[in-house]
């Protein structure tokens, strides 16, 4: 890369936030640039990880002839809840889920990042790989102008700068848009294995009926020891991604190694049938930015705007994440196509990012789940305590013991107030509502 090179746009980050942003630019006729530090765009990259394509198709209309790597289509999906020897499962399996092209894929990132930066390079963006950006340049009055690399001579100028590191977003924290790291209250670390399987196992095991259909488990209690988190399996075409997340202040606070709560989980009488005879054959930990709308970074100041898990647009309630990215990086994309057309890179006018962002779902869902990250601090025992008792529960209710149903139902209800009284119960339930509800 020469020095003092000149562009319309510059994005820092080849994820879907970027891409998405990248793409969006190059059709829009602005010189724009990406900028990754991987060997390849999404050589680190990884997610659970189940995509979903109305983000997709609204970046790229004809991503489905453009042949994107996914693994199956997701045509079941759920939730699983723990005991340490039992699971209570809610599925949902739907013919809907089989039109083609399906609604949500599963996709192994390394496949996909690339693939994608693809579809940026070929409407035009130059796509450059392992170049890390330093710092974001500012003049004198604090707007931004461009970004400095690694490479020597690595200045690169442009009225707009994309930030989509990602959730270390220590470019963000330099430019002073949001004040702190993140706390560990309010990011999670989760751990992934890929198990490589064949197809044939993969089918018999969750019962599918070829590659074209694909599950997609959410998975709480026992899997995260009873405390706030989630775990995953996940159907690829030739294998399975399974692993489990949790608040790093869990992991702190408890004392646990990441790497030995996914064991504890696979080894798990529910699960460890799924993976038998499975070859790991990848490994990895990434972080989760659980902040919330509430502790967001700004999202846009003079020439620059930031994007995706930078600006912590995730919905963990949902496992959406790359899709909030998709439309921040096309949102962004746009207003600065717009920005270049009114020859305004003014804080003022980037303002409008923030304004769509706000009338679509990637703000209203943050706002509507505002309070789930402190709902689940302050009452860490609920997945444990509930998802016991639904599998007591279930096990009383399925089993003929001889006794009148009235009395089970006793014990049902006794059951629960061995875990809970009816007071603790309702505030529970009156917590979780208003955390549903924003
Ligand atoms: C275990 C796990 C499971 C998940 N499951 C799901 C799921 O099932 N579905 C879902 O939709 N979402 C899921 N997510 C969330 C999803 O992965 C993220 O929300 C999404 O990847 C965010 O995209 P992004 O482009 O903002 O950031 P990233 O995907 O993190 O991309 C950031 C990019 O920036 C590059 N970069 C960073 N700093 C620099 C720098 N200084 N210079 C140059 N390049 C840089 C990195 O190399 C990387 O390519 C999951 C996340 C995890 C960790």
């Amino acid at each position: 890369m020469a020095s003092k090179q000149t562009f319309d746009a510059i994005v820092v980050g080849g994820g879907p936030a970027g891409t998405a942003a990248a793409l969006t630019m190059a059709r829009g006729g602005l010189k724009t640039i990406l900028i990754d530090r991987g060997r390849f765009v999404g050589a680190k990259n990884f997610f659970g990880g189940v995509m979903y394509t109305h983000a997709l198709a609204d970046v790229l209309p004809e991503y489905w002839e453009r042949k994107p790597p996914f693994e199956r289509p997701v045509t079941e999906q759920g939730y699983w809840m723990l005991s340490p020897d039992s699971a209570v499962r809610i599925m949902h399996k739907s013919e809907h889920y089989k039109q083609e092209p399906a609604e949500a894929y599963t996709v192994l990132r390394a496949h996909f990042d690339p693939w994608f930066a693809e579809q940026a390079a070929a409407a035009g963006a130059l796509v450059i790989t392992k170049t890390v950006v330093t710092h974001v340049l500012q003049d004198a009055k604090g707007r931004v102008i461009g970004v400095r690399t690694d490479r020597p001579d690595g200045d690169v100028f442009a009225p707009i700068v994309i930030i989509a590191e990602g959730v270390n977003n220590l470019l963000t924290q330099k430019l002073g848009l949001i004040k702190n790291d993140l706390p560990p209250r309010f990011v999670a670390l989760a751990v992934k294995e890929y198990i490589s399987l064949s197809a044939k196992d993969i089918n018999a095991r969750f019962g599918l009926s070829g590659h074209n259909e694909g599950a997609a488990i959410d998975i709480f209690g026992d899997a995260t020891l009873g405390l706030p988190g989630t775990a995953f399996l996940y159907t690829d075409a030739g294998g399975i991604s399974i692993g489990v997340g949790m608040l790093l202040e869990e992991f702190v606070y408890h004392k646990l190694k990441p790497y030995e709560v996914l064991a504890r989980f696979k080894h798990h009488p529910a699960i460890r049938h799924y993976l038998e005879g499975g070859r790991p054959l990848e490994y990895g930990a990434h972080l989760i930015p659980e902040m919330g709308y509430d502790r967001m970074p700004k999202l846009a100041s003079a020439g620059v705007m930031v994007v995706g898990d930078a600006a912590g647009m995730v919905d963990a309630v949902h496992r959406e994440g790359t899709n909030l990215a998709m439309t921040a990086g096309k949102t962004a994309g746009t207003t600065a196509i717009a920005a270049h057309r009114a020859n305004n890179f003014s804080a003022g006018f980037l303002k409008k990012y923030r304004k769509s962002l706000e009338a679509s779902f990637v703000l209203k869902d943050m706002k509507q789940y505002r309070r789930m990250t402190d709902f689940l601090d302050s009452s860490p025992h609920v997945l444990g305590t509930y998802a016991n008792f639904l599998n007591d529960a279930a096990l009383r209710y399925f089993t003929a013991h001889g006794m009148p149903k009235r009395d089970m139902e006793k014990q049902i209800v006794g059951l629960l107030q061995e875990r809970r009284s009816f007071a603790g119960v309702a505030q529970d339930m009156f917590k979780l509502l208003r955390a549903m509800r924003g």
